[in-house]
């Protein structure tokens, strides 16, 4: 068979426009006046590629038959450059836990180049996994094959969603043991070891801006801004002041939408410091990340963040809000200091969230928001009742269709939601629920729109498959005895998220009861 072709329309212009490091070692250190650091990444002994998303291959004009050539696999494993490849590891910041940390930079990503696709535009592919850099600190530059699965399925799932997110192009199992201590707990043990090709446009973070300017670098800081400016937000217009703080009013808008859109299909980031969000307000680094199943806004998967759930799933409008605060004081230089270009962003966040977010989900209830129809108290109560009641909230929001086309409001509690209950409602909780679904019901009736036609949009916003932590750990625990065949089916269930697909609806069941406390199904360390 002949050998596929190999990408070969890479360009590097984070490397040509922006100030690099001189140091091209991995030693651990600071770097200072620089964007970025040189590196190659460390080779595996057998990496086999075990996972690959052909539909972001095809959207990158790669053959998908790159994914069984074995120069594919020595790429996507870092044992070899496809030619114009010239790998990079990001300089930046972070406030963790709310915590100014300091330079942190990509401990274990390797920025591998920036391929054209064939629709004219160009997107980076990155490594993660794939060996030390000058900023691994005192991490191994590694990633263990449960985690990378996790990232490369939640990735395109996301997608799928049509959640703005980072893709992954491939998983490879590298054939090196990463050793890790999962619980934290003083048990370190060899672990499988993986690398994920991710992609997007740019894996530019908040704490990129944040590291130069804590650093009082104000010409850094600003010649990254213009540099992001002219190649992603052309169209705020020429660098300067201006252009800057149109920046800040994007980035504060895309990051609520994003945070409305994680709130409406019940997904947990974990870990939202701010070296972890996107400056192009995508979904990013997916480590202790979970779905909601029983429905709680107190609830995060995230071990390390047990304690304070500063990223439960109720917190992360706020904590996006806080994260954009940050970024706007990291780039006051640039605004002449004044601090009223972040208030205004901050109110800008405000807005665009409460927008993006009542819209979410009054679709998912098939409505149309209208203030001047109390929606906003009808979503109220219907938060107040899943947070009572701790039900399933895919499966709350996927039985809503069917309702609408039925000829009267429900008298009791539907078998679709009953079933979707982890532990009994009480009477009260009942009645509740039933008067509420009344009363949407008949707000149903007041949309000017045919009742199949709500059913079918609602049925376009209210999944049916979401990659649950259980599922995700169920091909996890496969993956380990060697069989991959459930990641695979994860993959392809998950990329067609709104569709009815019936042989697959144990992929669609609530969490079973033997998942509700085991590691990986309910709560994850960062250890990965
Ligand atoms: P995270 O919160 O997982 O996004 O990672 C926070 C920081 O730790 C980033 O700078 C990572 O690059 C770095 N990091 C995480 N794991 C490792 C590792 N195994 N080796 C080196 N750096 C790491
Ligand atoms: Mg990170």
């Amino acid at each position: 068979m002949a050998t596929p072709p190999a990408p070969h329309s890479f360009r590097r212009r984070f490397l040509d426009e922006l100030p690099g490091d001189v140091d091209t070692s991995t030693a651990p250190r600071p770097v200072v006046g620089a964007l970025w650091s040189r590196v190659q990444p460390t080779p595996v002994p057998a990496p086999r590629v075990v996972a690959w998303s052909s539909s972001l291959a095809q959207e990158l004009g790669l053959d998908d038959a790159l994914r069984g050539d074995p120069g594919t696999a020595a790429v996507l494993g870092g044992n070899a450059l496809w030619p114009g490849m010239d790998p990079y590891a990001a300089n930046y910041g972070g406030q963790q836990f709310g915590q100014w940390a300091g330079q942190l930079g990509d401990g274990r990503a390797s920025v591998l180049g920036e391929l054209q696709r064939p629709d004219g535009g160009f997107s980076e592919l990155q490594l993660k996994g794939a060996g030390p850099t000058a900023y691994s600190r005192r991490g191994d530059g590694r990633a263990v094959l449960r985690s990378s699965i996790r990232e490369f399925l939640c990735s395109e799932a996301m997608h799928a969603l049509g959640v703005p997110t980072t893709r992954a192009l491939s998983l490879v199992h590298t054939g090196q043991p990463v050793v890790r201590d999962m619980f934290y707990d003083g048990n370190a043990a060899p672990e499988p070891g993986a690398i994920v090709c991710r992609v997007a446009p740019s894996f530019l973070r908040f704490g990129n801006f944040e590291l130069p300017s804590a650093r009082g670098d104000v010409p850094l800081l600003r010649t990254l801004t213009d540099f992001t400016l002219r190649q992603f937000f052309p169209e705020l217009g020429a660098p300067g002041r201006d252009a800057s703080t149109g920046l800040l009013q994007e980035v504060a808008a895309r990051t609520a939408r994003l945070m409305a859109h994680w709130q409406a299909v019940g997904f947990v980031h974990g870990v939202m410091n701010t070296d972890n969000l996107s400056i192009l307000g995508l979904t990013i680094d997916y480590g202790p990340y979970g779905w909601i199943d029983d429905f709680d806004f107190g609830w995060t998967p995230n071990t390390t963040d047990a304690a304070n759930r500063r990223y439960a799933f109720g917190n992360q409008p706020a904590i996006g809000a806080w994260n954009v605060a940050r970024l706007g004081e990291a780039l006051l230089p640039l605004v002449d200091g004044d601090e009223q270009v972040v208030e205004a962003a901050m109110a800008t966040y405000a807005t665009a969230y409460t927008g993006a977010a009542t819209q979410r989900f009054a679709a998912k209830l098939g409505l149309t928001f209208d203030a001047a129809q109390a929606d906003g108290q009808l979503l109220q109560d219907l938060f107040t009742w899943l947070q009572q009641t701790g039900i399933d909230m895919t499966l709350f929001f996927r039985a809503l269709a069917p309702l609408v086309v039925a000829d009267a409001a429900p008298a009791g509690l539907p078998p679709s939601i009953t079933a979707a209950f982890y532990r009994a409602p009480t009477d009260e909780q009942a009645t509740t629920g039933v008067t509420w679904l009344q009363r949407w019901w008949q707000r149903t009736r007041r949309e000017r729109r045919l009742a199949a036609d709500i059913a079918a949009a609602m049925a376009r916003v209210n999944p049916k498959y979401v990659l649950r932590n259980w599922l995700a750990q169920v091909a996890i625990d496969a993956a380990h005895a060697g069989d991959f065949s459930k990641v695979e089916r994860l993959l392809h269930v998950m990329a067609r998220p709104f569709d009815d697909q019936p042989e697959h609806d144990d992929l669609a069941q609530k969490r079973p009861d033997w998942a509700r406390n085991k590691p990986g199904c309910s709560a994850l360390s960062c250890s990965s």
